[in-house]
């Protein structure tokens, strides 16, 4: 028997070679894969006219054949050719090595086409289109593909396979939402939203699937934040924190003013910090408001009163960048705390030293990525911890790290912009400080929204904003060639770019597949200047802070979610100089287009989020995630912002009634509670 717990090589057909390639997508057992939901659906278009085909578009065509299909030759290739169309428009059909083909398709008959058209010498071409009859189509027109999230090795298909025989299985999950709940919010049952969502019959029960399975992500977290009522008390702050000018005498060493909301939020911190109780703050500031030196001066003023304090960046690039930031910070404030870095890419003897120096040293400010919370990592008199770029680590990681020291004081940073009724329900037990404000003296960012004939003016821009000493981002949305998607890919833009751009401009490529070390280093140098241009994938959008840097151009930008283009339009403008934008529409779409309008207009990242919003309605939700990052693997925080209440709602109502989970009907939901905490820690390796 098989169920949602038994290892994935259970499946038939899954040996441990192919188990090993799944575990790089966090799949272990056969309950892994189940969540392991679809990123989106393929689903046909409907067929067009001949006179409706437009180039460049991947498209269903629908035609009658208008020329004798024939076979010919070239260098001793066939080459199948044909016409489908009408007096004033026809488009030519060619197949490469599919001779067959000829004997398929009769003259005077009417099918549907389906694949990228093409401009060939000035006529409409489609090459290896597949051929469907009008009733072959009309069935494949119902059906929805998943299209899943896949690694090296692991391919679209096999994990359709597996998914779909481990759905042969019956119920491997009990249904634990007490039947109150789910007839309140009309909820389906779990296995049938399991199912619809892998493999929906149609739209209507893919909506209502999805509804079930978004309500329980936000469920299952805010009950796991809620549950626990230790978490629920206020803890006694045992520090005892001078009250001095410490901070003051730095903050007028620093070369510029801080922001007004910049000396908010540190005030705050600094009451908490010498409060009754323990700090629990989260700041919430756009990209470029200055988050990092609030941290730093609330590490500093740890650091002065004699207890340590550690900061943990979600990659390495921004630890390190951290890191540097301080040390330099420092030095000009010509104070003497040891700074000690952390993470997972040093060598075992660097890492060894900095436990030595985290035992060492009661004063350290400690600096590093998730190595910080691993079981190795001892501190002493660790009075405070921060979590950057908060939305990239779970809840589960925030406890850990907090864990490492005696209800230490925590504070959280974040960029994501969430209204305030959702970052109560989201982050219930911290307090927050907003900083809505950006440093004066910059100009904001000019934009632009483009489509792919206007690349060679921008390479020209580039090159002279490069020869005034600037530098600039390219951003692809994939690292290499992929079949089934249709986008630039950083791997073949560096390489093209090299052909275009002057030989003394240094180019430089980032993205994920990269190992620590080789991504430190291309940081590095561009930081120093020693790349001019980069070209990556999102990996930068992230905290990453090069203020000479002025170009960001992002290609196939309406594949992105609107806060991650704003996210990665925060790489620029950090600096006095100019800086601009250029966003590629690599579409035809309409919405893509009216989508980065929005961005094009404004700068404000709050404002964004909810035009993004009012723009696709609540039931639009094939459009791309908004907020991506924040954990939940289905749920949009904005597009779903209901249901987010109605699973706050019920989680009141229901701990107001049985806080302990005691009772009988919540007994599958408590045990169901339990393994979501279980299957968090293994995910995320603690
Ligand atoms: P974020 O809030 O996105 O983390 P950072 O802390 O990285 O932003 O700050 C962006 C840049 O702005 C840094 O180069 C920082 O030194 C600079 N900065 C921060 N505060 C101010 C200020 N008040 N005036 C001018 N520049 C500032
Ligand atoms: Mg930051």
């Amino acid at each position: 028997m098989m169920d949602r717990n038994s290892p994935i090589t259970q499946v038939k057909g899954i040996g441990a070679k192919t188990a090993s390639l799944f575990e790089k997508l966090g799949v272990y057992t056969v309950g892994d894969i189940l969540l392991h939901y679809p990123k989106t659906y393929l689903q046909f278009p409907k067929a067009k006219y001949v006179d409706e085909a437009v180039e460049e578009e991947t498209a269903a065509v629908i035609g009658r054949i208008i020329k004798s299909p024939c076979v010919m030759r070239a260098r001793n290739m066939p080459i199948t050719v044909t016409a489908i169309g009408t007096l004033t428009q026809t488009i030519e059909l060619i197949w490469f090595r599919m001779p067959y083909i000829k004997n398929q398709l009769n003259l005077g008959e009417t099918y549907i086409f389906y694949g990228k058209i093409f401009n060939k010498k000035n006529k409409l071409t489609m090459e290896q289109p597949t051929i469907y009859t009008k009733e072959q189509y009309a069935a494949m027109e119902q059906s929805f593909l998943p299209v899943y999230g896949l690694t090296g090795g692991v391919s679209n298909n096999l994990i359709t396979k597996t998914i779909r025989a481990v759905l042969r299985e019956e119920h491997l999950f009990t249904e634990y939402l007490p039947s109150k709940i789910r007839d309140r919010y009309q909820l389906c049952e779990y296995n049938y939203a399991v199912k619809q969502i892998h493999f929906p019959d149609d739209m209507d029960t893919l909506i209502t699937a999805r509804k079930r399975l978004v309500f329980d992500e936000f469920f299952l977290f805010i009950l796991d934040m809620q549950y626990q009522k230790e978490k629920r008390v206020k803890e006694i702050n045992e520090f005892r924190f001078l009250e001095d000018h410490f901070t003051d005498e730095l903050i007028a060493k620093l070369p510029f003013e801080l922001t007004s909301a910049q000396i908010r939020a540190l005030a705050d911190i600094k009451r908490d910090m010498r409060g009754a109780y323990v700090m629990q703050r989260l700041i919430q500031g756009d990209v470029g408001s200055g988050k990092t030196i609030i941290a730093f001066l609330a590490m500093a003023d740890t650091a002065h009163n004699g207890c340590q304090s550690a900061i943990m960046a979600p990659t390495e690039v921004l630890a390190r960048q951290h890191y540097e930031t301080f040390r330099a910070l420092c030095e000009q404030f010509g104070i003497k705390i040891p700074i000690v870095l952390l993470t997972g890419s040093m060598t075992a003897k660097q890492k060894r030293m900095s436990y030595e120096a985290l035992l060492l040293y009661q004063n350290a400010m400690v600096i590093g990525t998730h190595a910080l919370i691993q079981e190795k990592a001892v501190y002493d008199n660790l009075a405070l911890v921060i979590t950057d770029e908060q939305h990239r680590f779970g809840v589960r990681q925030r406890e850990v790290f907090a864990k490492k020291g005696s209800n230490p004081h925590i504070l959280v940073m974040s960029a994501t912009p969430i209204p305030r009724t959702l970052a109560i329900i989201l982050y219930g037990d911290l307090d927050i400080s907003v900083v809505d404000e950006v440093p004066k003296k910059r100009l904001p960012v000019k934009n632009c929204v483009v489509d792919t004939r206007f690349r060679p003016k921008a390479y020209e821009f580039i090159e002279k904003e490069v020869k005034d000493g600037h530098q600039a981002y390219i951003i692809c949305p994939l690292v290499e060639e992929t079949e089934s998607i249709e986008a630039e890919n950083a791997t073949d833009y560096v390489k093209k770019l090299r052909t275009i751009l002057p030989g003394d401009i240094a180019l430089g490529i980032l993205h994920g597949q990269m190992k620590p070390e080789q991504k430190n280093s291309v940081m590095e140098s561009f930081l120093k200047n020693e790349i001019q241009v980069l070209v990556a994938t999102t990996v930068v959008e992230v905290g990453v802070n090069v203020p000479n840097a002025t170009v960001m151009m992002i290609e196939n930008a309406e594949r992105f979610g609107l806060a991650q283009l704003h996210q990665l339009r925060g790489r620029v403008g950090r600096g006095d100089a100019q800086s601009y934008c250029i966003m590629v529409n690599g579409s035809h779409s309409l919405t893509a287009e009216r989508r980065l309008a929005i961005l094009n207009e404004s700068n404000d990242g709050f404002k964004i989020a909810s035009e993004d919003l009012k723009l696709r309605g609540p039931g639009d939700f094939f459009g791309i995630r908004q907020s991506g990052d924040l954990q939940f693997a289905l749920g949009d925080i904005y597009q779903d912002a209901y249901v987010l209440q109605q699973a706050s709602d019920s989680v009141n109502c229901l701990l107001e009634e049985d806080p302990e989970l005691e009772n009988e009907n919540n007994k599958n939901l408590r045990l169901h509670l339990h393994s979501y905490v279980t299957d968090d820690r293994r995910q995320m390796n603690l």
